[in-house]
């Protein structure tokens, strides 16, 4: 069923599943974390458990988005979380965050995709660069789950290279004037509000809170997605749209506003992608454990062992690396780079894992029977969205050499 045809989930099926889930912790990262972290995590990972493991092969087998989620994500803390609680956020530290980031994964990465979105794509945006009305207006709503919003940045023509977007606006005296077109846009068809970057008339590029049900905004659905398929996207086309001029975000312009966003954005995923990973390790281990061949756990041959053992060292390795851009993030020192690196390998290694995995279950693997092989699907985009592989590597190029590769 197409998601249009049901976008309200009335009819998912609901899975009765007990959760077995181990949480890969080999180098005791937990002692790292505080009482608070941990608590933040084991409620998101029990929010997970009841509101998200029971729909989620429904939902990804028939390309449903549960819009219920955003409700209940609004509920338990998963929007702004690091939003300060005057606007109605959390007020919670960047590896709070992370961790929030990778229980969603550990479900869905579809599902974190709302969330991240909302979070560092939206509500970030308006704390940072909106002024006070704009904050009071939008940031409760959009962390209570009563508005949901999305990020228009991508265009049909512009999608590595941002800086040539065509989208622009134009100073009607009384109102802006908005025209051109975004595409692959997470939330848009139910989105209330969209963030969207254009340029002005002097070719500046500035954020602009376009609210639906604008005269000439349209945001249609995108269709046949193998890959995070329970998450929605879709376009953002401008044709003449009158946005007031209050709805200018004020503080910052320029590339590098939205670029700050995908930071805080991108460090989430590296978070995010942890989850699917750790997801697909347990769920093998587990399954090598009781599948018998040749009258043996299949967990006794070497090959898987070795399998299993070198999913464990890069899980291990991958969790390091974004609990240290955690801390470096809540002192202020994190840089683009340093995100670049953690989302690039953390994302890389969930994939590679999910492959390795999904032998492990051998036949079963590529069955919604397990989340495996939903995963390495849903892993195809997380690979490509804010930012490629291959654009994070040549971040990392330049910051190496100074020299910019991409241009
Ligand atoms: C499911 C999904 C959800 C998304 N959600 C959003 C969203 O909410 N908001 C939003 O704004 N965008 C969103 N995106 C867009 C996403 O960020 C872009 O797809 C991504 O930035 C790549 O752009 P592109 O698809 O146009 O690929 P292109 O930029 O055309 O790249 C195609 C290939 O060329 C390579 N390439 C490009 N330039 C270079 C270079 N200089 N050197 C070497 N290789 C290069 C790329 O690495 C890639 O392999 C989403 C995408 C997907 C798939």
């Amino acid at each position: 069923m197409a998601i249009s045809e049901n976008i309200n989930g009335s009819d998912i099926k609901r899975r009765n599943i007990t959760d077995e889930f181990v949480s890969p912790d080999f180098l005791k990262l937990d002692d790292l974390l505080t009482d608070e972290q941990k608590l933040v995590r084991a409620s998101m990972r029990d929010f997970v458990a009841k509101e998200i493991l029971p729909i989620i092969e429904d939902c990804a087998e028939r390309c449903i988005f549960p819009q219920d989620i955003i409700k209940k994500f609004g509920d338990v803390g998963a929007f702004g979380p690091s939003i300060p609680t005057e606007y109605g956020g959390g007020g919670l530290d960047y590896v709070s965050y992370g961790l929030i980031m990778q229980e969603i994964e550990r479900g869905d990465s579809g599902m974190r995709s709302v969330a991240s979105v909302q979070s560092s794509l939206v509500m970030y945006p308006i704390y940072k660069f909106g002024n006070e009305a704009q904050r009071k207006k939008y940031l409760p709503k959009l962390a209570t789950g009563e508005m949901l919003g999305c990020f228009g940045l991508t265009e049909p023509n512009h999608g590595s290279n941002p800086s040539g977007m065509l989208t622009n606006f134009k100073d009607m005296g009384d109102h802006y004037l908005l025209n051109g077109a975004k595409m692959w846009i997470t939330n848009s068809p139910v989105a209330d509000i969209a963030v969207v970057w254009a340029k002005n008339e002097e070719g500046r590029i500035h954020g602009l809170i376009v609210e639906r049900g604008m005269e000439g905004f349209t945001a249609p659905i995108i269709h046949n997605k193998w890959s995070l398929r329970a998450s929605i996207t879709g376009e953002l086309v401008f044709d003449n749209v009158k946005v007031p001029k209050e709805n200018l975000l004020p503080n910052k312009s320029g590339l590098g506003a939205p670029m700050m966003c995908l930071d805080s954005a991108r460090y989430g995923i590296s978070w995010g992608a942890l989850g699917a990973a750790m997801d697909c390790f347990d769920t093998a281990r587990r399954y090598a454990l009781q599948r018998i061949q040749f009258e043996k756990p299949i967990a006794s041959f070497q090959l898987i062992q070795k399998k299993l053992a070198e999913a464990y060292t890069e899980i291990t390795k991958a969790q390091l690396l974004s609990l240290r851009v955690g801390d470096l993030m809540n002192e202020g020192k994190a840089t683009t780079p340093m995100i670049s690196m953690a989302k690039r390998n953390n994302v890389e290694i969930a994939i590679n894992i999910a492959r390795e995995m999904r032998q492990i279950l051998g036949g079963m693997g590529i069955t919604g029977e397990y989340p495996i092989m939903r995963h390495m699907m849903n892993l195809e985009s997380v690979l490509t969205y804010e930012g490629t592989h291959d654009i994070h590597l040549l971040i990392l190029g330049n910051e190496i050499t100074g020299i910019p590769a991409f241009k």
